[in-house]
């Protein structure tokens, strides 16, 4: 087992193209005393949207390492991954999230869920966890239920575990995490107990997990619910892995997995202060923003490289309901509110920028245009070289926005002094 630093920060770099400027924002934010470790992360989906390869992302992460000589460690992410798509990042990959989600539900062999519920009895009744003011009560119905909706899918994860220790030729230089984001119903701090002791009994050494929190997390724009239940929820989580990392013999590192959608801004107060006061490590999640940098940068360049972002914004308004499927569980669209593509021909570049710049004291911000451009990265993809040339040609600018985002509205925030 490869252990884990105790915060990860994931950026997403969709067409390669990127690692520099954010690598940037790592060098920056170590002069300051923060202390985060690159992972740099683009799930199966993405790539097979793209049309492109894991190995992209390896080349594009050492390359950046190489040119800023950046002395740290850094993680490549097979971004939600299963059994099916993990073979093509076995070779560039060291950090591996086992995505379970699909298989939440499915029923376990009933002599599995019986013998679950007879090796822990310490599940049921009261159960009093350090930290956690409320003790938890657990029925044994309730522990067959959860044992029953999750059974099944820690020994998935344990198939894809070994699938790719037995590919790797060893267990020793990958890190591995279980997530559970993308599912209907947020996992309570009592079911992550009896997930993790069931991730326990499968013996799978992971040292990040991701549950479903509780409230939207939509792609690219900030938390919708309830911040104060949130901030108790995620407590709860961390007292809850603190728990089960004596009770269960789990990898001490292990920690929460925040897959963020990027920008969950309102959340990092929250997020913050649990760190601070518990010493957890944290693993946080962005994808996203980056892409989004990338056309608010050319916007901002004006002349062909505005003219290549509107171009950009017609066809994904053209193309809408085909680019958000893949997405639907995690973007909220009013389609009233999308201008129109004669619209956004008429602004200027000022106009382009605040629409899509996630400043919700902005009155020309809108979230549903930076929604639908989040999802809008295939239009970008099928333009294929004239799209890269203009990030190319605007390098500049297009860098400043990424490495600034990063670094100010997200280091900054949840792990600056
Ligand atoms: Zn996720």
């Amino acid at each position: 087992m490869k252990t884990c630093p105790k915060f990860t920060f994931g950026v997403g770099d969709r067409f390669a193209h990127g690692a520099h400027a954010q690598l940037q924002a790592f060098i920056a934010a170590k002069e300051l005393g923060i202390d985060i470790t690159p992972v740099w992360n683009k799930s199966n989906r993405e790539h097979e949207i793209i049309g492109s390869e894991p190995q992209q992302t390896r080349d594009a992460a050492d390359q950046a390492v190489a040119d800023l000589g950046w002395t740290g460690e850094y993680l490549l992410d097979a971004d939600h991954i299963n059994l099916a798509t993990v073979d093509r990042f076995i070779a560039p990959c060291d950090f591996f999230t086992l995505d379970v989600a699909d298989d939440i539900g499915e029923a376990a062999d009933p002599a599995d869920v019986a013998a679950f519920i007879e090796k822990h009895p310490e599940l049921i009744g009261t159960v009093t966890i350090a930290g956690i003011d409320q003790p938890f009560e657990i029925t044994q119905d309730d522990v067959e239920t959860t044992a029953n909706q999750f059974l099944k899918a820690t020994q998935k994860a344990r198939a894809i575990y070994d699938h790719i220790v037995a590919a790797k030729g060893g267990s020793d230089n990958f890190v591995t995490e279980i997530s559970m984001d993308e599912t209907d119903n947020p996992q309570t701090p009592p079911e992550m107990l009896i997930i993790l002791a069931a991730i326990a009994d499968q013996d799978i050494p992971i040292q990040t997990i991701a549950p479903k929190f509780t409230g939207r997390f939509n792609k690219g724009v900030d938390y919708v619910g309830d911040v104060a239940q949130f901030g108790k929820e995620f407590n709860d989580d961390l007292a809850v892995i603190a728990h089960a990392i004596q009770a269960y013999g789990l990898p001490p590192a292990l920690k929460l997995s925040v897959h963020s959608g990027s920008d969950k801004f309102s959340i990092y107060g929250p997020i913050k202060a649990a760190l601070a006061r518990t010493g957890a490590g944290l693993h946080i999640k962005t994808a996203g923003t980056n892409w989004l940098e990338e056309v608010i940068g050319l916007a901002e360049a004006g002349g062909d490289a505005l003219a290549l972002a509107k171009e950009i914004y017609a066809k994904s308004l053209e193309k809408k309901a085909a680019l958000c499927e893949p997405y639907a569980t995690v973007i909220d669209i009013d389609d009233a509110r999308l201008p129109s593509a004669e619209e956004v021909n008429g602004w200027t570049s000022e106009q382009f920028v605040a629409a899509l710049t996630h400043d919700q004291g902005n009155p020309g911000y809108n979230q549903h245009v930076r929604q639908l451009l989040h999802v809008g990265f295939k239009v970008a993809a099928q333009l294929g070289d004239t799209y890269l040339d203009a990030l190319k040609a605007n390098r500049e600018v297009v860098s400043k926005k990424v490495t600034g985002n990063l670094l100010d509205r997200h280091m900054k925030p949840l792990f600056g002094g």
